[in-house]
């Protein structure tokens, strides 16, 4: 069996006031996203990189918007579902890496702690970075934060 490699991507409307969950922690000061979870767009992009890795499929068919028991559920708890799954299947993370892009929260400011949080849910090293666009789009006008990620996966045995 050889690695294999996966990618995930997720946007989430900012909503002024509500708590700000980014990367598995939670940012005071800076407006959260909405969403049927906590609006935690790089933990679902790591959700998605794994269920792809590992042909699980994605997000939706796992977790259903449409099912009570995952409502405002925190990343972390998703990612820890997805890691069951994935072992299930016979895979280990080998490493996964995200960029959440967006004017805040500036992910600089918590990189190792958010990299501690995620690398623990998912039992493998996850790497976080940040950026923004220049003013551009949707995450420039800071209408929304979104995130992009991969992971590889390797076989159990
Ligand atoms: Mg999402």
């Amino acid at each position: 069996m050889i690695p294999r490699v996966g990618i995930g991507t997720d946007v989430h409307p900012v909503e002024t006031g509500r708590e700000c969950w980014i990367a598995g922690l939670r940012w005071d000061g800076v407006d959260g996203c909405a969403g049927h979870s906590d609006g935690d767009a790089a933990a679902h992009a790591l959700c998605d990189a794994l269920l792809s890795a590992a042909g699980l499929g994605d997000l939706g068919a796992v977790f259903g918007t449409g099912d009570p028991s995952w409502s405002g559920a925190h990343g972390v708890e998703l990612l820890a579902e997805v890691r069951s799954r994935v072992e299930a299947a016979g895979y280990l993370l080998g490493n996964a890496a995200v960029q959440v892009i967006g004017n805040a929260p500036k992910i600089g400011t918590r990189r190792a702690e958010a990299e501690r949080v995620l690398s623990a849910a998912l039992g493998g090293p996850v790497s976080v970075s940040g950026t923004t666009t220049d003013g551009l789009g949707l995450t420039g006008r800071g209408e929304g934060v979104a995130a992009v990620a991969t992971a590889c996966l390797v076989p159990r045995d």
